[in-house]
């Protein structure tokens, strides 16, 4: 069998950063570098080939015209690959992870997102067994030949996650990821153990490649003593197709006060609520509790288990989808990739 051939597609964050000397700050610098301080992933037995984007960002300067980007350069280059590497900043890895997901439909080969929380050129650097363990799971192939793992996930510190249900939970520790409601696919000690159980199943269908995304998105965490009339964009402006609530615990809200009015208003106004859980472990079951009955009434639907990062994505992948609303209803209630638990 010939060998593996994995794309390395970088963007930016700190694994690729230097500091400036006259300021004192990280920032970028180019792949070659990255490459280059890690020679020994010339021995992997990978065939590794390397690009990136025109502009190398932080990862806080995402937009999913990034998104769209890195969607379309799996396109393009899909069937040369067995897998691809995207370096990319942890700060928002998730969300790309999770927007990533929602683009390629019926994905067949890896794209294994990570990064480091020390750059790539410090001696205590993450960078390295990052970097080398995703190129070796990106390279990985069944007994057919086929790439083992069809699905986006994220590589961090020695384990291999869904990349719709992670988010970062630790800013400092090389640990930076977690998967509250789904286990992990990998682990990485002596051997990598692949849970071939819990991947998603490949596709017989054709690779399909979205290329819209909806920004008309827009976010309400409640919090007690929450004051509804800083938001009156919330509900009354028209360019508004989705409200992601956050609520309390198993998906509950306040019932006296003004939020339930406004929920109701919302969803007169054509607005779809998506009601997902503050809490980062468990789901929304609305109707346990009198405080979300009325919030099933209403007709508020039932994000089950996404991460907030999932949602945010889902939702602007959604609206890029369809414009009929029972369409945008249904789908969002559906587990499109993985990232939620019906
Ligand atoms: N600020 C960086 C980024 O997300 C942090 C990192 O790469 O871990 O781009």
């Amino acid at each position: 069998m010939s060998k593996p051939k994995v794309l390395i597609i970088y963007t930016g964050g700190t694994i690729g950063m230097i500091r400036d000397e006259k300021t004192g700050t990280l920032i970028p610098f180019r792949l070659e570098r990255v490459v280059e301080s890690i020679p020994s992933i010339l021995e992997l037995g990978i065939e590794i080939h390397s690009m990136e984007l025109d502009e190398i960002i932080d990862s806080s300067n995402v937009t999913p015209s990034v998104w769209i980007e890195l969607a379309e350069i799996i396109r393009v280059n899909y069937n040369d690959f067995d897998g691809f590497v995207i370096l990319h900043g942890s700060d928002t890895m998730a969300y790309s992870a999770s927007a990533l997901s929602f683009l390629l439909e019926n994905l067949g080969k890896p794209v294994i997102f990570t990064g480091s929380q020390l750059p790539i050129g410090l001696p205590r650097t993450d960078a390295r067994e990052n970097l080398i363990t995703a190129l070796t799971i990106a390279g990985m192939r069944n007994k057919d030949g086929r790439s083992l793992i069809p699905e986006v996930c994220i590589y961090f510190e020695d384990r291999l996650y869904r990349g719709n249900r992670t988010y970062k939970y630790n800013s400092e520790n090389f640990d930076a990821f977690i998967s509250r409601n789904y286990p992990i696919l990998a682990e990485a000690g002596v051997r990598i153990r692949i849970f071939e159980e819990r991947l998603l199943a490949q596709s017989t269908k054709d690779f399909v490649v979205h290329k819209t995304l909806n920004q008309n998105v827009a976010v309400l965490k409640l919090f007690p003593g929450l004051a509804l009339q800083h938001y009156p964009k919330l509900y009354k402006d028209s360019r508004i197709e989705v409200v992601i609530i956050e609520t309390f615990g198993s998906g509950n809200g306040p019932t006296s006060g003004d939020f339930l009015p406004a929920v109701k208003e919302m969803i007169d106004n054509g607005i779809l609520v998506l009601n997902i859980t503050q809490c980062r472990e468990g789901r929304v079951e609305m109707g346990k509790y009198e405080t979300s009955e009325k919030l099933l009434s209403l007709g508020v639907i039932n994000g089950a288990d996404l991460t907030f990062e999932s949602a945010i994505t889902k939702a602007m992948f959604v609206l890029g989808l369809t414009d009929n609303l029972n369409e945008r209803r249904h789908l969002l209630t559906t587990d499109l990739r993985g990232e939620m638990t019906l």
